[in-house]
């Protein structure tokens, strides 16, 4: 590796023009050592909550201006402005009534919605990296762990690379319509060919230095992974889990949740928890595991609708 310095520049990046006329942007932070090396996207806040990916990139800045490095990082901390700014996880409907959640648009579409455009944007950037790393968290009731997308040996090297004790194989690339790809920006770099991972890491809403910790580490990691900077991999042998399935309910009512934990191994047939018809007080359906695995992540106490998704399961490899 080449010891030279960092140029580090900022970038504005129009992602939208408001009836206003008012043009929305944000920034792109470019990282340039040594042009001899690989291009990394960073990007957080893509869900409005979901603060602890932009400390993350905050924490990383110094780091990555005072290293040598191999390559280019580019890092875009709030990825999603207007959910960000109207503190949601999704786009305010009344700004985009058909395409409010951004991780489901990738690629975006540049005569699309104001999101897909946005989407367009922001891929327009990453689509010439040679990895990607796209910083979510999870609420208190999902296990932290990252995600890649299965038989995506690559993915699945940076997920193991990144640290964290659980990567979970999850999705389908966009290309592959018979697997149904949903348009997360993970599935869009598998088809495109660029390994890509999601990190889920710990507490949205607030910034959780232990969180903060995880996820710098995590990028170091990455970045030691792929020859960007000099270091040692910090890692251990997660645990792997496949065919993330979400535990449905039938009914709908008010969720009760057996007294069960994510991240606990349960066997098929294990009772998650009932729903209740909060007027008869009737209980109206037990769910139960079909099949033996970890919970990934699991409600309480909420008001559940027929159809909807109370948590899901994994399967342990
Ligand atoms: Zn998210």
């Amino acid at each position: 590796m080449t010891d030279r310095d960092v140029t580090h520049t900022v970038e504005t990046v129009p992602l939208a023009r408001l009836p206003s006329g008012r043009t929305v942007e944000t920034v792109l932070h470019r990282y340039l050592g040594d042009p001899d090396g690989p291009t990394v996207y960073l990007q957080a806040l893509q869900h409005g909550g979901e603060v602890n990916g932009a400390a993350v990139l905050r924490r990383l800045h110094d780091r990555l201006t005072e290293s040598a490095l191999a390559g280019e990082v580019l890092a875009v901390p709030v990825a999603n402005p207007f959910a960000f700014d109207h503190r949601v996880y999704m786009a305010p409907t009344r700004l985009d009534a058909i395409n409010s959640n951004m991780n489901r648009l990738w690629p975006g579409d540049p005569d699309g919605t104001l999101m897909e455009r946005l989407v367009d944007s922001l891929w327009q950037r990453a689509a010439g990296a040679d990895a990607i790393v796209d910083l979510h968290t999870g609420g208190p009731y999902m296990r932290s762990h990252t995600r890649f997308t299965p038989d995506d040996s690559r993915s699945r090297d940076l997920a193991r690379a990144f640290g964290l004790d659980l990567i979970v194989a999850d999705g389908s690339p966009i290309e592959n319509p018979d697997t149904g790809g949903q348009g997360k920006l993970r599935e869009m770099a598998a088809a495109a060919g660029i390994p890509a991972i999601t990190p889920e890491l710990a507490h949205s809403r607030e910034i959780v230095d232990a969180s903060v910790d995880r996820g710098v580490a995590g990028i170091e990691n990455v970045l030691v992974e792929l020859g960007v900077i000099d270091g040692l991999l910090q890692t251990g042998e997660p645990t792997v889990g496949t065919e993330k399935t979400p535990l449905f309910t039938e009914e709908s009512g008010l969720f009760r949740s057996n007294d069960l934990s994510v991240g606990d191994r349960i066997d098929a047939g294990t009772e998650i928890g009932e729903v209740f018809d909060p007027t008869s007080y009737e209980s109206l359906q037990t769910i139960v595991a079909d099949r033996a695995g970890m919970l990934l992540s699991l409600n309480r106490g909420s008001t559940v609708m027929e159809g909807e998704s109370i948590g899901s399961l994994i399967t342990i490899e």
